[in-house]
C-alpha cells in the first residue's frame, strides 16, 4: 500500500517478495505479518537484506510469538561486519492489549534491545497520514486481521488546473504535502504553466482552487482464518464500511469441509463477510493452487454472496502459495 506522494509504503504480509522491484521494497516503512506460516513470512530475509544500508527504520509487526520468530531469523546469520550499517529494525509483537518490541541495529551488532511496552487497544500505529488497526483472529494459531485508515484523502481538481493553464509538476506534489501538513498558507508558490512559463500564487489561494479534500479511504485485510462465530465477531467491526475488503477466498463452498479443516475461508464466506460488514468493494485473494485456471469460479462465488463489486488484485499482491 503506497502512501501517495510520500515515497513510503506499508506491506501487508511478507510472502515471497522477490518479484517486487527493490526500489518499491525500499519504500516500505512498516510490514504487518498476519502470522508466520512460510507463505506469509518467507520474504523477511529479502526485505531485511535490502534495508541493511537504509537510514529509515523498518517496523515489522506480528502476532503473539512473533519476537521469537524474528529472533530465529536474525540468529541464522553472522553479523560481525554489520557495525557500520545504518540498519534499524524494530520488531513488534501484539499480544492482547499489549505490544512488546525490540530494536535490532548495526550499532548493537543485530542484538535485540528491548523497548518499552505499550498498550494498543486495537490501534497499532497512528500518525498524520494514516492509522493501522489490528485484531487477533484464529487460524489454529493466532493471526492478525489488519485495517488501514487514511486520515484524509487529498486529490487534485484536474479540470480546474487545465482551465487555469497549469500543468502538473513537483510544485503540485509540494502543494499537496503542504496542505496535508497544515503548513502556512501565506507563502509564494511557483506553478508551472502549460506554455512552459511559471506563475506565482499565494499557497492558500492555489490550494483553495486546486486541492479537493475528502474523508480518508479505509481498507481491511483478512487472511488465513477459520469461519467461526468468534472470528466473524471480530472481522465485522474491523471491516465495517471499508472502501476495500481484501479477504482470503482459499476454497469454493463445495470444499467448505476442507476449508474448515485447514482453517481457511471459502469464497462464499468471504463474500458473506463483505456483505455483513457493509464493505464497498471486495478483493478475494490467497486462492488455493488447486484453482489455477479456475479463478473466475472463486470470483463468481464471492460476488454472488457479496452482491457488490469484486475486483482482482494485481498478480504480485494476490498469489496464494498455499502450504503450511
Ligand atoms: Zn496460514
Amino acid at each position: 500500500m503506497d502512501l501517495q506522494d510520500e515515497g513510503r509504503s506499508i506491506l501487508l504480509d511478507l510472502g515471497d517478495v522477490r518479484h517486487v522491484a527493490a526500489r518499491k521494497l525500499l519504500r516500505v516503512e512498516r510490514a504487518v505479518v498476519t502470522h508466520t506460516h512460510m507463505d506469509h513470512f518467507v520474504g523477511f530475509d529479502h526485505l531485511l537484506r535490502l534495508v541493511l544500508g537504509r537510514e529509515r527504520e523498518l517496523v515489522v509487526t506480528g502476532p503473539p510469538g512473533f519476537l521469537e520468530r524474528v529472533a530465529g531469523k536474525i540468529a541464522a546469520y553472522t553479523w560481525n561486519l554489520i557495525q557500520d550499517y545504518p540498519i534499524r529494525l524494530r520488531a513488534e509483537e501484539v499480544d492482547g492489549e499489549w505490544i512488546r518490541s525490540v530494536l535490532y541495529s548495526g550499532e548493537s551488532g543485530m542484538r535485540p534491545v528491548p523497548q518499552p511496552q505499550r498498550r494498543t487497544e486495537g490501534t497499532l500505529h497512528a500518525e498524520r497520514l494514516y492509522t493501522v488497526h489490528v485484531t487477533l483472529l484464529d487460524h489454529g494459531v493466532p493471526v492478525l486481521g489488519v485495517a488501514l485508515h487514511e486520515t484524509e484523502h487529498l486529490s487534485v481538481n484536474r479540470d480546474r488546473m487545465e482551465k487555469m493553464g497549469l500543468t502538473p509538476g513537483p510544485w503540485l506534489r509540494d502543494l499537496k504535502e503542504a496542505v496535508r501538513r497544515c503548513e502556512p498558507g501565506d507563502v509564494p508558490v511557483e506553478a508551472t504553466e502549460t506554455e512552459g512559463g511559471v506563475r506565482r500564487f499565494r499557497r492558500e489561494e492555489l490550494a483553495e482552487a486546486l486541492i479537493l479534500r475528502r474523508a480518508g479511504q479505509r481498507l481491511a485485510y483478512v487472511t488465513d482464518v477459520r469461519f467461526t462465530p468468534e472470528n466473524v465477531a471480530r472481522i465485522l467491526p474491523l471491516a465495517a464500511g471499508v472502501d476495500l475488503f481484501v479477504c482470503e477466498a482459499a476454497f469454493l463452498n463445495t470444499e467448505a469441509a476442507l476449508a474448515a479443516e485447514r482453517s481457511h475461508l471459502t469464497a462464499g464466506q468471504a463474500g458473506w463477510l463483505a456483505r455483513e460488514a457493509g464493505a464497498k468493494r471486495l478483493a478475494p485473494f490467497h486462492l488455493s493452487p488447486r484453482y489455477k485456471g479456475r479463478e473466475q469460479e472463486i470470483v463468481d462465488e464471492a460476488a454472488e454472496a457479496f452482491g457488490g463489486p469484486v475486483l482482482i488484485l494485481p498478480d504480485e499482491a494476490s498469489r496464494g502459495d498455499g502450504g503450511p
